[in-house]
């Protein structure tokens, strides 16, 4: 399987044959900037492809021949559109997944209570949520970790165990923040594309058009055009005999 580790090995090999080589014959500098160029590729790859795993293991899916699925939000708690996603899934009794960002649950600690007496499952999504999240070193983004997870315990008094990274990134100091606090990182494997500024048909037809057994399905919770999404997503889905369930229990690592 191609991560980091086996990857750099790889890449340090192939860089000492080449030197090896220049001893004995002429090796133009092609070569090099080949290997390298090809090494930054990978590495860019195994960043932005959160299902890759190369830095990180992350659960995207679950094989499964039930035609069970899960639905996770990010980026929220947010005071106009997330309690409207939650009274849609009381209507339809069913249990989903939010990652929500610490810096967004202060004043909105309310809706936080209510997703957890809801049932529904609490995920780290880092403090910040900033656009230089990637850039920041391990013991900064652990920082981020720590604060979100502290006022998640201050609010409903359960301890963490899910992340899910900012924009899918991930990267080697990630990698030590999560080992640090002991998460289990959460992917996805249907990205619904909803905060794109795309209207409710073009997002449901995508996921629609995509949607398999298995699947752990990507919504965010500041988009308004979330609510007629789900409603009608929902409504397919069970037509089409799929079972939603919590994530936690379509990947058997349920501890409540
Ligand atoms: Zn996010």
């Amino acid at each position: 399987m191609l991560n980091f580790k086996t990857t750099t090995i790889v890449f340090i090999i192939l860089l000492l044959i080449l030197i090896i080589l220049n001893c004995f014959i002429s090796v133009s500098f092609i070569f090099y900037v080949l290997i390298i160029a090809l090494y930054v590729l990978l590495l860019s790859y195994g960043s932005y492809f959160i299902n890759s795993n190369f830095y990180i293991r992350t659960i995207c899916s679950k094989k499964n021949n039930n035609k069970e699925i899960a639905i996770t939000f990010d980026d929220g708690p947010v005071k106009e559109i997330t309690p409207l996603i939650l009274d849609v899934l009381k209507e339809f009794n069913i249990k989903a997944a939010f990652f929500c960002i610490g810096n967004r649950i202060i004043n909105n600690e309310s809706i936080l209570k209510q997703i957890d007496e809801e049932g529904h499952i609490i995920g780290n999504h880092s403090y910040s949520h900033s656009c230089y999240f990637d850039f920041f070193s391990s013991k900064k983004m652990t920082e981020e970790l720590i604060k979100t997870e502290d006022i998640i315990y201050q609010t409903i008094g359960k301890k963490v165990r899910f992340f899910r990274p900012p924009y899918g990134v991930t990267n080697p100091a990630l990698k030590k923040a999560v080992n640090k606090m002991k998460y289990t990182v959460i992917g996805w494997s249907l990205r619904s594309l909803d905060t794109k500024g795309k209207d409710h048909r073009k997002i449901l037809s995508r996921v629609k058009k995509r949607l398999k057994p298995g699947d752990i399905i990507l919504f965010h919770d500041i988009n308004p055009e979330i609510i007629n999404v789900l409603r009608e997503f929902i409504e397919y889905a069970l037509s089409n005999n799929y079972k939603i369930v919590r994530f936690d229990k379509l990947i058997n690592n349920v501890s409540d």
